[in-house]
């Protein structure tokens, strides 16, 4: 699945995240989705996204949510 950084959803905390997740459930059937994968990337900027795949518990549609976290990523570089 490619990267669209320029829609990645801005959020200020790894909570938010999770709400936005739960906010948005499944498009297909509307069941809740269970988190499969996350990741942490990095823009040709050097801005920090976070990735979740998720997955739908009940019609096991896929789908991936893309996270701003910059406003609060400070983690170690290394
Ligand atoms: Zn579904």
């Amino acid at each position: 699945m490619a990267q669209y950084y320029g829609e990645a959803i801005r959020v200020t905390s790894m909570s938010d995240e999770y709400e936005y997740i739960s906010a948005h459930p499944c498009p297909n059937c509307g069941g809740r989705w269970k988190v499969r994968m996350q990741a942490l990337l990095k823009d040709a900027q050097g801005r920090h996204y976070d990735r979740v795949d998720v997955i739908c518990r009940q019609c096991k549609r896929c789908q991936a949510f893309l996270f701003d976290i910059d406003s609060f990523f400070e983690g170690s570089r290394d």
